[in-house]
Parts: structure tokens; C-alpha cells; sequence
């Protein structure tokens, strides 16, 4: 009997890649979250990876009723594909992982409770660090803070480089679970991408100063940090990050050609040629992909080698 083949056959193979897109239903999907997915999409397929799509609604009160749908229909009629059901942060079996993760960093003796106002912390560039002896429960209201250590936590970004901050004196004691009940977004996406098996964090670089808090977080849990690459954001003419009228503008309705080849100028990629199909416009920009290509913290819309459509 003649023997199964099983040499890989492309070589850019990488078959451990799971990327992700992890969209705040906090309202439609705009054109900033479209990039993100975008990028996120073409790395992971260029790697022959996989790519899940995760609900963030950890911040409930700032969630949108309807919201996951709309971007979940947008995503599918933009033509993306995913690997996995969506995973909601919602989700009793989350919450149950967010406690556990919860429970781990209390074991190390560094939460506290935190009955600060706002007003308290206000004049300070960082927390104070006021409430570190409180760990007991008090009544009424609190968060949970976690107190950092004098350490720093870098990371080779993909596109950004070198980043690297102090905790203690760059960030200081951060919250992981919040006055209104829900855990942070810190905590929660630490714990996420871990279950998911997420390999690569492609996303933007508005997060760039929160990876530092989760290098620290994926150390005291025991995680796996994964590789991160921030994409940068897209700002108008004057340098002003493109406002609500545009860049938060809902595109569910918009072109999915149009926009997805806009997302591609704005990641610096070669303009694809009009396809007719969008699996062919797929297809073409994750062979065409070339992460390198990604510069800087800014993209100009108007240096952009594509009208705008926005
Ligand atoms: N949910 C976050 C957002 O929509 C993204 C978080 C992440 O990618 O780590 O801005
Ligand atoms: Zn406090």
C-alpha cells in the first residue's frame, strides 16, 4: 500500500497560529474595529493559522442590546470566517474561569480592596496606592486592586517594536475587579486568550500600554504569552484620530469591497485589483499580506492609495 504524504507543503506553514478578533459589542462595527479585524484575519490566514472572534462584554453597562449581532452579521457579510463559535465573556462558564483567576492572584497576596472615589485618585498621576493595608472585604463598595511589583514587563512588538513599562512607576496598582461588579478587562482578556489558545494578538495599538499590566497578569496566572503586534491608528489630515462622524461611523451597510480594500491602504498593503468575488479579494490580500508593511503609531487618511468611502 502506498504510504500517506505527510510533508507540509506550503512553508510559511505555522500550524500552533490561532489569532483572534475581540470586538466591545459597545455599538456597530465602525471603521478602527474593521482595520483590527482586517489585520488580525490576514495574519492569521497568511499563517495558515485559525481565527476566532470573541465577544467582549465583559463591561455590561456599556454594552450595546443588539450589538454582538450587528457585528457579528457585518463580520460574515464582510466575508470573514470563523473557526469557532463566538465566545462571549458573559458566559456563566467565563465568569466561573475569571473567578478561579481571581482566586489564584489572591492566594499571592497582592489584591486589596479599594474604596477610593474618583475624586480621590484624581490628583495623582497614578494610583497612590491609599488602600494596600485593606484586605478584608469592607462594607458597602469596592474594586479589587492588584499591587504591582517595582518590575518591568516588556515585549517585541511585531510592528511597534520594543515596548516596555515599570508597573510601579510607569502604571501602578490596577484594578481587576471593578466597583460595578464585573471583573476587568484586564483579567478577562488574559484568561480568554489563554483558554483560546490564542498564539498571536494582532490588534490596536490604543492597547499597546495595557500589554505590560497582562505580560504581568499571564505571569502570575501561570499563562502563556502570546506574540503581539499593534496596529497603528488612523488619523485625519491635522493628525486627529478620525472622529465619531467617521471613524465610529456604523458600516454594516457600507460596501464590503470598498471598505475592506480601504482597511488594506490603511495597513499599508498593496491595493488588490477589483475582484468580483469577495473570497477572491480574501484571497488575494492574505497572499498579498506582509505584516512589515505596517509602520508607525499614525496612518494619515489622506496619504492613503485609496479614496476614502467614509
Ligand atoms: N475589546 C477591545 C476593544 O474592542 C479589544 C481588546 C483586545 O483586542 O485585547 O477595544
Ligand atoms: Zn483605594
Amino acid at each position: 500500500m502506498k504510504q500517506k504524504d505527510c510533508t507540509p507543503v506550503s512553508s510559511p506553514r505555522q500550524d500552533n497560529y490561532v489569532g483572534r478578533f475581540a470586538p466591545s459589542p459597545s455599538g456597530p462595527l465602525h471603521f478602527g474595529s474593521l482595520v483590527a479585524a482586517v489585520a488580525s484575519y490576514c495574519d492569521a490566514r497568511a499563517h495558515n493559522g485559525r481565527w476566532l472572534v470573541r465577544m467582549e462584554d465583559i463591561d455590561q453597562p456599556r454594552c450595546m442590546p443588539g450589538a454582538d449581532r450587528i457585528i457579528i452579521n457585518t463580520l460574515k457579510r464582510f466575508g470573514f470566517i470563523f473557526d469557532e463559535p463566538v465566545l462571549y465573556q458573559s458566559y456563566a462558564e467565563r465568569q466561573r474561569a475569571y473567578t478561579r483567576a481571581l482566586e489564584r492572584l489572591q492566594s499571592q497576596n497582592r489584591l486589596f480592596y479599594c474604596t477610593c472615589t474618583r475624586k480621590q485618585i484624581k490628583p495623582f498621576p497614578l494610583y497612590p496606592g491609599t488602600c494596600r493595608q485593606q484586605r478584608q472585604p469592607p462594607n458597602g463598595e469596592y474594586a479589587i486592586r492588584i499591587q504591582v511589583p517595582h518590575e518591568v514587563f516588556g515585549l517585541k512588538d511585531r510592528i511597534q517594536g520594543p515596548y516596555q513599562q515599570n508597573l510601579a512607576t510607569d502604571c501602578g496598582d490596577f484594578i481587576v475587579f471593578r466597583k460595578n461588579g464585573y471583573f476587568a478587562y484586564q483579567l478577562a482578556v488574559v484568561v480568554d486568550d489563554a483558554e483560546q489558545g490564542v498564539t498571536d494578538i494582532v490588534r490596536g495599538i490604543d492597547i499597546l500600554d495595557s500589554t505590560p499590566r497582562q505580560l504581568f497578569l499571564q505571569r502570575q496566572l501561570g499563562l502563556t504569552t502570546p506574540r503581539y503586534a499593534h496596529i497603528p491608528v488612523v488619523v485625519d489630515a491635522n493628525g486627529h484620530k478620525l472622529s465619531k462622524q467617521t471613524f465610529a461611523k456604523d458600516i454594516s451597510r457600507e460596501d464590503p469591497h470598498t471598505l475592506i480594500r480601504f482597511a488594506l491602504s490603511a495597513l499599508g498593503q498593496q491595493t488588490p485589483p477589483r475582484h468580483t468575488s469577495l473570497s477572491a479579494l480574501w484571497q488575494w490580500a492574505i497572499d498579498h499580506w506582509d505584516i512589515q508593511r505596517i509602520r508607525g503609531a499614525v496612518v494619515k487618511q489622506d496619504a492613503l492609495n485609496a479614496s476614502s468611502p467614509l
